[in-house]
C-alpha cells in the first residue's frame, strides 16, 4: 500500500483490501478561479487536496481524485466569474458530477464519504448532491451511507483567527486570495506564490444586494477582496496544524456510531 492514501494510486487489489477496513474517503472539491496577481488559479483545489491528504493519513482514510472545477465565482466571495482564467461549471453539472461520484463510491462499498470544499460558491450544490445521492442509495436499499460536507475555513479557531488578524476579525467572505489563503499557500506551495505581487488594497465594499449581470465597479481590479500583505508562511503553518487536527477529530466523531446522531 502506498504511504499516501490516494485512491488513484491504488491497484484494484489494494482497493478491495482497503474497503474491508471501512475507511473514510474524502472528495476534495475546488475551482479554477482567479486568486489575484499572486496565487494560482488552482488555489481552491490545491488547499483542500493537501489538507484532505493530511487528514486521511491521520485517519487511515482515502482521498479521491479532486473535482478541480467549481460553481461560478461570485463578486462578493471570489471576485466574479468574468475574470480571465476563471473556468466554472453550471450548478446542475456540479451537482450531477458529485452525485455520480458519491454513488460510484457507495457502489464499491464505501460508506463514509466527506465532501471537502475549498471554494465557498460550491457549498449549496454539494448539499444538493449529498441529498440526491442519499435518496438514490435509499432506492437501492443502501441506508448505511453517511456523508459529511465541510468547508475547511469553518474550522479555524478563535485563537488562530487572532493570530491571522491581530488587528481584528475579518469578513470571511472577503478573505478571497487574502491573508488566510495566501498564508496557507506560502506554507504548502511557496513555489507558486508571487510574493512581490501580493496586494494590500483596503477591503472591498459591496451593497447588501446582488445585481445580474454583475456590477463590476465595486470589485477590486486585482480580484483580491481584502488586504493580503500580512500573510506569512508562519501563519499558514499555524492554520494548517490547527485545522488538520480539528477536522481529524471532528470526522472521527461524525463517523463514530456511538457519538454520531446523523
Ligand atoms: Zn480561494
Amino acid at each position: 500500500m502506498p504511504a499516501r492514501s490516494l485512491l488513484a494510486d491504488l491497484t484494484w487489489y489494494d482497493f478491495v483490501d482497503c474497503v474491508k477496513s471501512d475507511p473514510i474517503i474524502i472528495l476534495p472539491v475546488g475551482s479554477v478561479e482567479q486568486h489575484g496577481p499572486h496565487l494560482p488559479l488552482s488555489t481552491d483545489t490545491l488547499l483542500p487536496q493537501a489538507l484532505a491528504e493530511a487528514v486521511a493519513e491521520r485517519m487511515g482514510g482515502l482521498v479521491a481524485p479532486p473535482i478541480a472545477y467549481g460553481y461560478k465565482s461570485q463578486p462578493k466571495t471570489g471576485g466574479g466569474n468574468h475574470f480571465p482564467g476563471t473556468v466554472s461549471l453550471d450548478g446542475e453539472v456540479l451537482v450531477g458530477l458529485v452525485r455520480n461520484v458519491i454513488n460510484e463510491l457507495a457502489r464499491h462499498g464505501l460508506r463514509k464519504i466527506v465532501l471537502f470544499d475549498g471554494h465557498m460558491e460550491n457549498q449549496w450544490f454539494l448539499v444538493e448532491a449529498a441529498d440526491l445521492s442519499l435518496r438514490d442509495q435509499k432506492m437501492f436499499r443502501n441506508t448505511d451511507l453517511r456523508i459529511v460536507k465541510l468547508g475547511y475555513w469553518d474550522f479555524i479557531s478563535k485563537t488562530t483567527e487572532e493570530l491571522l488578524f491581530p488587528d481584528g476579525s475579518p469578513s470571511w467572505e472577503l478573505e478571497h486570495a487574502a491573508v488566510m489563503e495566501t498564508s496557507l499557500m506560502l506554507h504548502i506551495r511557496p513555489d507558486l506564490v508571487r510574493r512581490e505581487l501580493i496586494p494590500n488594497d483596503p477591503p472591498a465594499k459591496f451593497p447588501p444586494f446582488d445585481i445580474y449581470p454583475f456590477d463590476t465597479r465595486p470589485i477590486p481590479a486585482t480580484g483580491v477582496l481584502s488586504p493580503a500583505a500580512s500573510a506569512s508562511a508562519e501563519k499558514g503553518a499555524a492554520v494548517w496544524t490547527q485545522v488538520v487536527a480539528d477536522i481529524t477529530e471532528a470526522l472521527s466523531k461524525a463517523f463514530d456510531k456511538q457519538t454520531s446522531n446523523v
